[in-house]
């Protein structure tokens, strides 16, 4: 999520998730994790509402509960503000769901490349009846 967080490739860390502001390229051009299959959708919105709201609005009230502050600034600057935010936490916040979704093996994401560029994709999980948990947990110690 960290990596989602800041725009990089969940698997590797090192390409794009991104190709534009919000869309996420089909696969990364540095591992080639495919990433057309994500499924973001609207939790991004919801998540980055969620935290601007509640931060813009406790800044109104204790701006209007302990200072004078004119109408005309409350109806300019928290509006530009709110967009502000809104804009600037939307891409990282997508990064870091699509991260998650990674994380998660979801939607596609629980085959990863094969390291070389022909055979089939590697199962993040093993074959079904191979899957040990704290293993997968990283629980085991060598
Ligand atoms: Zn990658």
């Amino acid at each position: 999520m960290a990596r989602g967080f800041l725009g990089r490739c969940p698997h590797c860390g090192e390409g794009r998730i991104f190709g534009r502001y919000l869309k996420v390229r089909p696969e990364c051009a540095h591992c080639g994790l495919q990433m057309h299959h994500h499924r973001a959708d609207d939790l991004p919105p919801y998540v980055v509402i969620f935290v601007v709201a509640h931060i813009v609005g406790y800044l109104i009230l204790e701006l209007e509960m302990g200072y004078d502050v004119p109408l005309w600034f409350q109806l300019t600057f928290w509006p530009l503000a709110t967009l502000g935010m809104a804009l600037a936490l939307l891409q990282p916040v997508k990064g870091a769901v699509v991260g998650l979704q990674y994380a998660l093996g979801m939607h596609g994401f629980a085959t990863l490349p094969s390291a070389g560029s022909e055979g089939p994709e590697e199962s993040r999980f093993g074959p079904a009846d191979e899957r040990d948990p704290d293993a997968r947990a990283g629980l085991r110690r060598a």
